[in-house]
């Protein structure tokens, strides 16, 4: 099962992979998640990406590709993997064509998981972290008994400045001129599925399940 996710920031990405990994026993491939653990372990990989990363800016292509190609050729990667914010641009997704034909493989699904983008913004910015211990609450999703205080220690909550609604509206419009271009290709080669983000967690995991097991298109 070689498999593609894309969705916006908040759109529940990250926790539908945990899902589909565990199901399917596949790895999970974040080149977000190897750049930072490379900066972690003050590798000459990690090194390069930091500058970039500490930017917002894409690593370039020639490095990014690099580690996708090394990673997708390791023996855990032969029954399928899920890639997830790789490809970030045409020419990723071109190489990565060409790094699966020369491992003899495809992408299976490329699986879009879509919330429209005002709800989007309602998600990001109702958060609420504990200025003591760290706390993440959400206004809707997940409230605090007390307005405005943490239920563990009743330290006052506080909005990240990379949560108000300018940054998050400012941060998802780059996001989505950048995933476009990538969702026309997947949409031409036939394999792009659009997921009904906006329903309940679980039954977006039952819409990808049976997506996977071919009962769906
Ligand atoms: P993410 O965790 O996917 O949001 O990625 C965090 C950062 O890692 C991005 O802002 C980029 O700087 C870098 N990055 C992750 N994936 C890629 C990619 N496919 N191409 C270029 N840069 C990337």
């Amino acid at each position: 099962m070689n498999i593609i996710l894309m969705g916006l920031p908040g759109a529940g990405k990250g926790t539908q992979a945990d899902e589909i990994i565990e199901k399917y026993a596949i790895p999970h491939i974040s080149t977000g998640d190897m750049f930072r653990a490379a900066i972690k372990d003050g590798t000459e990989l990690g090194l390069k990406a930091k500058s970039y990363m500490d930017q917002g800016a894409l690593v370039p292509d020639e490095v990014t590709i690099g580690i996708v190609r090394e990673r997708l050729s390791q023996a855990d990667c032969k029954e399928g993997f899920l890639l997830d914010g790789f490809p970030r641009t045409v020419p990723q997704a071109e190489a990565l064509d060409n790094i699966l034909a020369d491992l003899g493989k495809s992408i299976e699904h490329t699986i879009n998981i879509e919330v429209p983008k005002e709800d989007l913004i309602a998600r990001l910015t109702g958060r609420r972290i504990c200025k003591t211990c760290g706390t993440s609450y959400h206004l809707i999703f997940n409230p605090p008994q007390e307005e405005g205080k943490c239920d563990k220690d009743g330290g006052e909550l506080y909005v990240r400045a990379d949560d108000n609604p300018e940054t998050v509206t400012n941060r998802l419009e780059v996001n989505m001129t950048q995933a476009q271009p990538l969702l026309d290709f997947y949409k031409a080669k036939g394999v792009l599925t659009n997921i009904n983000g906006q329903q309940d967690i679980k039954v977006v995991f039952e819409d990808i399940e049976a997506l996977l097991k071919g009962n769906r298109s």
